[in-house]
């Protein structure tokens, strides 16, 4: 058996401010005058001035302001591709992506996209990019995708949902300023943070299991725990407790896989567009059978925090719909040979997922 060879985020800043040092990091990175940074914003930040004006532009340097409210296409990312060549002189100096998953996983396509010839849905899938990225910074402003750590992005292409994963695809720099997180609404901050506590269930409870991932996950799990389940902490320490959370959660797949949550929530944002971090919680509500006290826990965390998730999502769903979802969740074999081993198909059949996707 061959054993992956990861890359990690070579550097990373953490702390409440660290914000400030993005210029004086960006800096020596700067290639030449032509060659600009681009930064890809989360529109939210628009009109945020306390956010906007420690970004010090000069030369060619561009904000493009980038709206969430869709998970990332690979046809977005073409056109981004297009435009940020068409503007510029020069390939640029580096891509920062400024905000949710949605942002890091589109600055990320974008940097390998401008390296590497053809369309980004050529490189769904594992390893097929083939020259390095320019320079890419993460800077996270909601905790919980672990997109800050990861080596996938994940785009919606024309026939499926599926990640470049790639050596290329990881950040070079990391900045985790904890005061970034402070805006976030009270529901997306539970359906984000969900899913890096499912990272966890689905990685601590999968047959792909070992000790390199299990550490990470334990440890994200528990603080977990804490910020969703304790009273004592503050607003500070819970976003800081959850900003790392996030990182671990995302180191633990790293070395492991997803699992039943993700894999049947992939064909919900395939099919309906329902995004990442509320789509694993609908799914995840239903999978007691697989994940008992991950489940139990995940309920007293949803009573805990007033949230109600939406019912009957797929009530009125085709037969040929059923099937689409079907499809797509099933074509994630990695995912349930991890939650279910090798012989996951005798578990998992059409009519398994179809009966589950009917309780949504
Ligand atoms: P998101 O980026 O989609 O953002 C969710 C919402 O929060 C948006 O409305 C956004 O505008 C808002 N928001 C973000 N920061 C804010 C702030 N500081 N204040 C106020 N509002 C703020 O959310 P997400 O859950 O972080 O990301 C989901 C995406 O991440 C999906 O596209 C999913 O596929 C992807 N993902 C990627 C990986 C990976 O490893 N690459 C892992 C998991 C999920
Ligand atoms: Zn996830």
């Amino acid at each position: 058996m061959s054993h992956k060879n990861f890359p990690m985020v070579p550097r990373v800043i953490f702390g409440k401010g660290s914000f400030n040092q993005l210029n004086e990091i960006l800096a020596p990175k700067r290639l030449n005058m032509n060659a600009p940074f681009i930064f890809l914003v989360d529109d939210v930040f628009k009109g945020n001035t306390s956010m906007i004006s420690r970004i010090s532009l000069s030369y060619d340097d561009k904000i493009i302001f980038i709206s969430a409210e869709e998970e990332p296409k690979t046809t977005q990312v073409d056109e981004l591709v297009e435009d940020i060549i068409l503007m510029t002189k020069e390939r640029p100096s580096g891509i920062i992506g400024i905000g949710g998953g949605t942002l890091l996983d589109l600055a990320k396509a974008v940097a390998i996209m401008l390296t590497n010839d053809g369309e980004s849905k050529d490189y769904q899938g594992w390893d097929l990019v083939k020259n390095r990225a320019i320079y890419h910074v993460g800077i996270p402003t909601i905790s919980g995708t672990g997109a800050e750590v990861s080596r996938t992005t994940v785009l919606t292409g024309p026939d499926r949902k599926l990640g470049i994963n790639s050596d290329y695809t990881p950040f070079d720099q990391v900045i985790l300023d904890s005061e970034l997180t402070q805006g976030v609404e009270h529901e997306q901050w539970f359906y984000t943070g969900m899913d890096c506590y499912i990272h966890c269930i689905e990685s601590l409870n999968g047959s792909y299991l070992n000790s390199f991932s299990q550490s990470y996950g334990e440890m994200a799990y528990q603080l977990c725990k804490e910020v969703f389940l304790e009273n004592n902490l503050s607003e500070i320490e819970s976003r800081e407790k959850l900003m790392m959370a996030s990182w671990h959660g995302g180191m633990s797949i790293a070395y492991s896989q997803v699992g039943v949550a993700h894999a049947m929530s992939y064909g919900l944002a395939y099919l309906l567009g329902t995004k990442h971090g509320i789509g694993n919680c609908i799914v995840f509500d239903h999978l007691e059978e697989f994940y008992p006290e991950g489940v139990k826990l995940f309920k007293q965390m949803k009573e805990r925090h007033n949230i109600e998730l939406p019912q009957g999502i797929c009530t009125n769903l085709s037969d040929h719909d059923f099937d689409v979802m079907i499809k797509i969740a099933m074509s994630l074999t990695p995912l349930w040979e991890n939650a279910l081993g090798k012989n996951w198909q005798k578990i998992i059949t059409n009519e398994k997922l179809k009966s589950l996707y009917k309780k949504m």
